[in-house]
């Protein structure tokens, strides 16, 4: 384990593409981590880096002062948390912080619940992908509490560089959603756009390199098509299904507001069907084989 000088304990729930390197800025920070994930290797990773893997998620959490959850979605928070009672494993008035991509409605019910048991929440989930995790500078959107967010920012400061303050509970998790809603979107018309100029004898390599000169550019174009699409190695880190799930909690959002957004839907229906035609662990931009074969 490695030497802690820091008097918080933190438990680490998830410890996925995402996950693991948080956990590892944590400990680099001198925190006292422990951790679970369902797979042993991950908890191997953990140990290895000089946290404190356990058995089981209630071993974790026994103790800690903060459990941070970065698992695939709120659902499985909340199953983690709940089943078997293991977040009475925490110490009372714990702060619980979920940095997943979770649907927002289920994080208040969520926390409202853990109110009822004595324990804190506040959402807080990330963007910039697995190489801004590893790097420590994911940008940070956090829900909840003045007092509680103030809690975790000696925490947020190890991993990411800008924290946004986006309103109560719940609100990290709605601007999450409707980050990667316009995120996706990019996606999808950076990956047309492609195939559109190809079909009419363009190069690959000369439309990315002209939008990325003109007012087309988004983030795709500058970050994922020459980098993980035109060279097909379609290795961004980042999961198809996860992707398709936050768009989905973005277009179900919009429905429970009674908003009709068009492109919204249509941009959720598209990650839905790239997802069972491709499978949901496949990278997110393989889309691109999905959408070529569609057209
Ligand atoms: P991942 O699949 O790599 O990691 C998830 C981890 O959770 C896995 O190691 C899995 O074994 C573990 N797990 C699943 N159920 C569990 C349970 N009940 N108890 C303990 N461990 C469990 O996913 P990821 O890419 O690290 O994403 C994690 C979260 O972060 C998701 O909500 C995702 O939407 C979000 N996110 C991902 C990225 C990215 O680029 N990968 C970027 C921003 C946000």
């Amino acid at each position: 384990m490695a030497e802690t000088n820091n008097t918080v304990r933190v438990a680490f729930i998830g410890l996925g593409a995402m996950g693991q390197p948080m956990a590892g800025h944590l400990i680099d920070a001198k925190f006292d981590v422990s951790g679970f994930d369902l797979s042993p290797e991950a908890r191997e990773s953990l140990r290895s880096m000089g946290g404190r893997p356990a058995e089981t998620i209630v071993g974790a959490l026994q103790d800690a002062d903060i459990a941070i959850t970065m698992l695939p979605n709120g659902k499985i928070v909340r199953e983690a948390l709940l089943n078997e009672n293991a977040c009475d494993a925490l110490k009372p008035n714990a702060l619980i912080v979920d940095m997943s991509s979770s649907a927002p409605n289920d994080t208040r019910q969520l926390a409202d619940l853990l109110a009822s048991r004595g324990l804190r929440l506040i959402d807080a989930p990330v963007s910039g992908g697995v190489k801004r995790a590893i790097a420590g500078t994911l940008t940070i959107m956090v829900g909840g509490a003045g007092s509680d967010i103030s809690e975790a920012e000696p925490l947020f400061s190890t991993m990411g560089g800008q924290v946004f303050k986006t309103g109560p509970v719940g609100s990290g998790h709605a601007m999450k959603a409707i980050n990667n809603y316009v995120s996706g979107a990019g996606v999808l018309a950076a990956i047309e756009a492609v195939i559109l100029g190809r079909a009419f004898g363009l190069e690959g390599e000369t439309v990315v390199d002209i939008l990325n000169s003109s007012s087309g550019k988004n983030n795709a174009t500058e970050v994922k098509m020459k980098q993980f699409v035109l060279s097909e190695t379609f290795a961004s880190g980042f999961a198809l299904g996860l992707m398709a799930k936050d768009i989905r909690i973005a277009a179900d959002l919009a429905k429970a507001l009674g908003l009709r957004l068009e492109t919204l839907s249509g941009t959720a229906d598209a990650w839905d069907s790239a997802q069972k035609a491709l499978g949901p662990s496949e990278d997110h931009t393989r889309i691109f084989e999905y959408l070529k074969n569609l057209a």
